[in-house]
């Protein structure tokens, strides 16, 4: 049963311990669209050479730039090469071909003219500048040689990845697949958005959260919906969950008369490792596995439950999908001063205000109540107070999790 003299485990070890209790999901192979914002299960090893041949890199004129040694010079334009259809024959002395960007350099041409800088008569071209060996040739395989390594595994695909890799001539790629996060509410007084609560019911807005950052952190959110404060129903609920990859509780997760998470679930099978966190929001956290499951509760209170996930959710949904997990952490100035800390390492909702030059200069809202939803939503960041931490004057550098790309 659950001990209120069990310890408060810092964050960064609960985290440490959720991760190390997760495997990976498996892989499946999918198009170039499909794999953006997904996580590569291996290595993207080229097929081609890029460019392939010496190319050019400007419109102009295809040159051998002995031959062009003093401004003025003139040279007699024996043909053309578009990108994609080089020019068959061989640049002699004297002779030069018309370039356009992409086209291969002819044979016997070793310097590309710019346009801008030729005076067309005719057959006849004449130059405003000399001309150095090698200008404006992007040489073979500057990107990249067949055999090279592109993206590697691990890597959550960017645009930049995906056009990588199309490149080297992959149209389809390994991922990890889409790890499925099951989840519920529990609560008596919770309603869907867009039904008629009760007079003292309230919405739930914790499932469409939720659901919202599975979705943007790679996972398929499978929302269960919202059980009542029934031990029984909690049960059959969270037997829905069964061929998730995980099961995440949202409520009910404290030792109240009516928080019957744990027992509920105990008595299913529920193993838990660790449930109290010396974090502010959000103490009641619960880890655990049910059955074969990883099983992650979450505290119900709307913003404790968002910050919560951020610090263990998104993480764990990460190392599902085999890539290491990395919080977007900056450096701030305080814009006002801090009491000291208590044991609980804080997440404070703040304003972040870029300063040209500088550090950014974060701002903890007043109130910092965990049920209010409108500060979250206003917040850029959350400002890191470790535990124990002295009090902190206006100025002072302090670590804030960003809360928008
Ligand atoms: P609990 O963790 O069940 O004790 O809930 C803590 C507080 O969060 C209570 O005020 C609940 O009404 C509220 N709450 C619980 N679940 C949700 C939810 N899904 N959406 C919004 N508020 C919730
Ligand atoms: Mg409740």
């Amino acid at each position: 049963m659950a001990d209120m003299r069990d310890p408060l485990i810092p964050v960064a070890e609960a985290r440490n311990r959720i991760l190390e209790m997760l495997p990976r999901t498996d892989t499946e192979t999918v198009s170039l669209r499909e794999a953006a914002g997904r996580v590569l299960a291996q290595d993207v090893v080229s097929l081609r050479t890029q460019p392939p041949s010496d190319l050019s890199a400007m419109d102009g004129y295809a040159v051998r730039a002995r031959d062009i040694e003093t401004i003025g010079a003139s040279l007699r334009v024996i043909g053309e090469a578009p990108a994609g259809r080089g020019f068959a024959g061989q640049v002699g002395a004297g002779q030069c071909v018309r370039i356009f960007t992409g086209a291969p350099v002819p044979q016997g041409a070793d310097s590309i003219m710019l346009q801008e800088d030729a005076d067309r008569t005719g057959e006849s071209v004449s130059f405003r500048e000399t001309a150095k060996p090698g200008q404006h040739i992007r040489r073979a395989g500057i990107d990249f040689a067949i055999g090279d390594t592109g993206p590697r595994a691990g890597t959550r695909l960017r645009a930049a990845d995906i056009a990588l890799a199309a490149a080297m001539n992959h149209a389809r790629l390994e991922v990890h697949r889409r790890p499925v996060i099951a989840y519920f509410s529990t609560g008596d007084e919770l309603v869907y958005p867009g039904e008629t609560p009760g007079p003292d019911q309230i919405i739930s807005s914790n499932n469409d959260g939720l659901g919202a950052l599975i979705e943007a952190h790679g996972g398929i959110a499978l929302d269960l919906g919202i059980a009542p404060d029934d031990a029984d129903i909690i049960r059959a609920v969270a037997m829905k969950a069964r061929d998730a990859d995980m099961l995440v509780t949202l409520g009910g997760a404290s030792v109240g008369d009516h928080d019957l998470v744990r027992p509920a679930l105990e008595a299913d099978g529920l193993v838990i490792d660790f449930w109290r966190i010396a974090m502010r929001p959000g103490k009641p956290l619960m880890f655990g596995r049910y059955g074969d499951m990883p099983m992650l509760g979450l505290p119900g209170n709307p913003v404790s439950a968002l910050v919560c996930a951020l610090l263990f959710l998104v993480p764990a949904l990460d190392h599902l999908q085999g890539t290491a997990p990395r919080l977007p952490l900056s450096l701030a100035r305080l814009g006002r001063a801090l009491k000291a800390n208590d044991q609980r390492e804080d997440y404070l909702r703040a304003r972040l205000d870029h300063v040209a030059g500088e550090l950014p200069v974060a701002t903890p809202f007043a109130r910092q109540d965990s049920s209010m939803l409108s500060s979250l939503s206003g917040a850029d960041c959350l400002v890191i107070r470790p535990p124990h931490a002295p009090e902190a004057k206006a100025g002072e550098m302090v670590e804030c999790l960003l809360l928008r790309a």
